[in-house]
């Protein structure tokens, strides 16, 4: 397994000290399931390497958004990245301090602006002039300052799959590295923002440093432009998009990968600034995988399918991204020769497969296991082909407890209904 929370035993998946099949007897199929020792130890990878230094790590919530999860992290007292008001009031449901959570995002609306103003959020990190104008005019009608950051695309290649690299000039986000300097002299002359940073998020998944440092090297070019105007940069947000292993990627680990940076930063002379984090997959990715059953074994011509009862409904990433997740029998099975399967669901689309070309040896009715999915998994869930959506379930030590239940397909239409004549 990619981390040693999952682990087998007896040719039987563990998640710490239970049994997956045990868990799935308890809680049925699709179940997501995380571990709170991961999770535990990826957040505590950059806690430590912050320590001592100026520096926090904020968790990127959309990441994953159960309170559970978002409870662990806040117990260890983490800082959150947002991007709704929605993911604000699961920060707060959860436990965690608003006024250590920052609010970023290309198009926040002005409700949500007065929300998180009004509730005290650490900083704005804001994505176009526009987008400050509307936060000044809701920082006046609330007689309060908000606390900015500009998020400045860079334009470094992040080296990743195009859909989650953000930092190119191509892309929606951020403020063009041209015209961020203007942006910041617009910002200073609104009556009611303080600009207190500056910040970036290049892209996810990225497997080297290098495009971080070039980010950093390219933000502090700004931040010297933007001191010489007159206002303050008391902190520079790097992002998050630290990658991890899903099939053999080799990311630096999260120790190095903070000390680096945040050394990067103190030998171009700016170590006195404080340094934010903004980690999402790096945490939960590979502190969670997806337990789903073999429906059918299909065999073709050109190729065989095993189509199991997780879909892209609650998995999206191969859809959406051809991303790879590594796919493992539950329970191991010594008698049966592997064949090669694509493992696919039962939604009504070609694109809902979830790994081609896989070399199985399985049965109908067998569990896999889909790893590495405690990111971006269940949150990018739906309800399409009107699928319940999966329960989640934390493992600690021996201890399983479900942190969302299984939704029931009632739930699914409650909030609709049909035309009275
Ligand atoms: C998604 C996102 C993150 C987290 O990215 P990961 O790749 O999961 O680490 C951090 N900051 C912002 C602004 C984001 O949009």
């Amino acid at each position: 397994m990619n981390d040693s929370a999952f682990h087998s035993v007896d040719g039987v998946m563990h998640v710490e000290d239970v049994s997956a099949a045990s868990l799935v007897e308890q809680f049925g199929t699709p179940l997501y399931v995380y571990s709170r020792d991961a999770l535990t130890r990826a957040y505590r990878a950059y806690a430590d390497a912050c320590a001592n230094r100026r520096a926090t790590a904020h968790v990127a919530v959309k990441a994953n958004s159960n309170l559970a999860v978002l409870n662990v992290f806040a117990r260890m007292g983490a800082g959150f990245d947002i991007v709704s008001s929605g993911e604000l009031a699961r920060v707060i449901a959860a436990g965690g301090k608003v006024s250590n959570t920052v609010f970023s995002g290309v198009g926040k609306s002005a409700t949500e602006m007065c929300e998180a103003l009004e509730l005290g959020v650490k900083c704005f990190n804001v994505e176009s002039i526009p987008e400050l104008h509307a936060l000044d005019a809701v920082a006046g009608s609330l007689g309060k300052r908000a606390p900015v950051s500009l998020r400045v695309n860079p334009d470094v290649d992040a080296k990743t799959h195009p859909y989650i690299s953000t930092g190119l000039k191509s892309n929606k986000f951020g403020v063009a590295f041209a015209d961020a300097r203007a942006a910041y002299r617009a910002a200073h002359a609104m009556a009611n923002l303080d600009v207190v940073g500056i910040d970036c998020h290049i892209g996810s998944q990225i497997t080297e440093i290098s495009p971080y440092l070039d980010a950093v090297d390219k933000l502090l070019e700004l931040v010297e432009q933007i001191e010489a105007d007159g206002m303050k940069i008391h902190h520079i947000d790097v992002g998050g998009g630290l990658g991890i292993t899903y099939d053999n990627e080799t990311p630096p680990d999260i120790g190095r990968f903070v000390k680096t940076v945040l050394d990067h930063i103190d030998a171009r002379g700016h170590g006195a600034r404080d340094v934010y984090f903004e980690p999402g997959r790096s945490l939960g990715g590979n502190a969670g995988v997806l337990l789903t059953r073999v429906e059918y074994l299909k065999p073709g011509e050109e190729k065989n399918f095993a189509i199991v009862d997780a879909a892209m409904n609650d998995l999206a990433r191969p859809a959406m991204y051809e991303a790879f997740h590594r796919i493992v029998p539950v329970v191991e099975r010594a008698v049966v020769t592997a064949q090669r399967y694509d493992v696919v669901g039962p939604v009504c689309e070609s694109g809902d497969w979830l790994g081609r070309d896989r070399d199985l040896a399985i049965e109908q009715g067998d569990l896999l296991a889909i790893c590495s999915a405690g990111a971006y998994g269940f949150t990018m869930s739906s309800n399409y082909n009107t699928r319940p959506r999966a329960a989640e379930v934390m493992v600690d030590g021996e201890r399983a407890r479900v942190v969302r239940a299984r939704e029931e397909v009632a739930q699914l239409f409650a909030g609709e209904s049909v035309l009275p004549d």
